[in-house]
């Protein structure tokens, strides 16, 4: 694939300032080698004027730019929605829904959903990927005081499991971070299973939920500072993340994990983030929540 050139402000305000702009930018990222109608597949339609909707040819399927994607039925303008990804990307502490609401002049609410969607369209993003080569594992814990007064794995504060691959030299590449009911070697398994591909060397300590991961090559080490050094950092990172910006929130934590992550993983593509975030958004696919 082509290296998509960054964006200037000015650059996005030119080209992303009508509808029909956004549309055709949807279009393009949604059905790179041309229209594929979703239903029979067929590639050729006609664009019914006027209702921003083609009509697939063959079997007559009507369908639209933001038809299935998290913008499903959206009643905001297009260039709202650049816009708000524009801001989300290029703001590296994330964009609260109050900052967003009050820099684009819409409402809370509509602001609230708008980054829940363009989380989402992060998280599905990511699920294309799988972990590989030498990865660290290990557990953390978010949020305030523990209500129990435990530390460790004994605390009562969200739990969730951390994965960080590394390069042959020890850098950081990729992580994906996933909130869990319980630290329990099925649940870590399931991670494994999903996140990981065959062979993958994980590097971790010797909980015993650990030790029984099947499918990977296992390296357990008795915990010393220094050890699961990326690991520990993005931790940290994602503490101060989530403070800064989202005051510490754990409602819907998993969609602040994986904005954390898309931009994490994306950290070496500088101005790029903007356009791999529309192209995230324009290829999601649309749940209810
Ligand atoms: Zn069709």
């Amino acid at each position: 694939m082509a290296k998509a050139a960054a964006i200037s402000l000015k650059e996005f305000r030119v080209r992303y300032s009508t509808e029909d702009a956004c549309r055709e930018e949807l279009f393009r990222l949604r059905f790179p080698d041309g229209f594929v109608c979703p239903v029979c597949g067929c590639r050729e339609y006609y664009p019914i004027h006027g209702r921003n909707t083609f009509q697939c040819r063959a079997c007559r399927h009507q369908t639209s730019v933001t038809a299935g994607t998290v913008m499903h039925r959206t009643r905001l303008p297009l260039t709202v929605w650049f816009w708000a990804i524009y801001l989300c990307a290029t703001d590296k502490r994330g964009i609260s829904a109050v900052q967003l609401s009050r820099t684009l002049g819409i409402c809370y609410d509509s602001a609230w959903h708008l980054l829940d969607k363009i989380r989402t369209a992060m998280g599905q993003r990511d699920e294309n990927y799988q972990l590989s080569g030498i990865v660290e594992l290990d557990d953390g814990y978010i949020g305030g005081n523990s209500h129990n007064g435990k530390r460790g794995r004994g605390t009562d504060k969200p739990k969730i499991v951390v994965a960080l691959s590394k390069s042959a030299n020890g850098a950081a590449l990729y992580a994906r971070m996933k909130v869990v009911d319980n630290i329990q070697g099925k649940t870590l398994q399931q991670i494994v299973d999903q996140y990981f591909a065959p062979d993958t060397k994980v590097e971790c300590d010797g909980y015993r939920s650990y030790l029984k991961l099947d499918d990977i090559q296992l390296e357990p080490k008795k915990y010393e500072v220094g050890d699961l050094h990326w690991l520990h950092k993005a931790i940290s990172n994602l503490k101060t993340f989530l403070l800064g910006t989202y005051h510490g929130r754990c409602t819907k934590l998993q969609s602040y994990l994986d904005e954390f992550c898309f931009r994490f993983n994306r950290r070496m593509t500088g101005d790029q983030v903007f356009l791999r975030l529309v192209r995230a958004v324009a290829t999601s696919c649309g749940v209810l929540s």
